[in-house]
């Protein structure tokens, strides 16, 4: 499955997708997630943790002032926030490149504000549609992307 739209309605709809998703990634998983402020990107990012059985009680907070935050569950997850990033030397220095072609599984918010385009099985894209609802628009751009997206797709309806 390559595209496939949801609307989750409240931020627990969002977070139980996310966890779904962390339940069944494989390492090496790139995740790009987008979307304005608000829109749920850390709140999807929070339920990955959960799904990768992350310790409860490690909040997963939106890493905008560390730009890397690492949680470890059954797979090390590397959750990126480039919103306050200046320039793609930044990432370089992050270690980017090494997180991204390891065995955990990286998430990136923001990823659109870089100048070039990260590879990635899987794409995001988040819209704010009233208070409590939220367009999520998922792209796959690769076939274990593909893969995953429909069992995403396949089981959402039992969340
Ligand atoms: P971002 O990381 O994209 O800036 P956050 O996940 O930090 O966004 O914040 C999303 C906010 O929107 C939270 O306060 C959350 O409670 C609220 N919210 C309301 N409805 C939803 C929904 N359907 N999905 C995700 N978040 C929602
Ligand atoms: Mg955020």
């Amino acid at each position: 499955m390559r595209a496939w739209t949801t609307l989750t309605v409240g931020a627990q709809e969002t977070r139980a997708l996310g966890r779904r998703l962390g339940e069944l990634a494989r390492p090496g998983l790139v995740v790009l997630l987008s979307g304005d402020l608000g829109a749920g990107k850390t709140c999807f990012a929070q339920g990955v943790a959960d799904g990768l059985g992350t310790p409860t009680g490690t909040p997963v907070t939106s890493p905008s002032y560390t730009l890397l935050n690492i949680h470890h569950g059954r797979l090390p997850l590397y959750h990126f926030d480039l919103y306050r990033l200046s320039a793609v030397a930044d990432l370089e220095e992050l270690g980017y490149d090494e997180v991204a072609e390891g065995d955990g599984i990286t998430l990136v918010e923001w990823a659109d504000r870089l100048s070039v385009s990260l590879p990635a099985s899987l794409r995001v894209e988040l819209r704010h549609i009233d208070t409590s609802r939220r367009e999520l628009r998922f792209q796959a751009d690769d076939d274990d992307g593909a893969k995953l997206l429909a069992a995403l797709a396949g089981t959402a309806n039992t969340l």
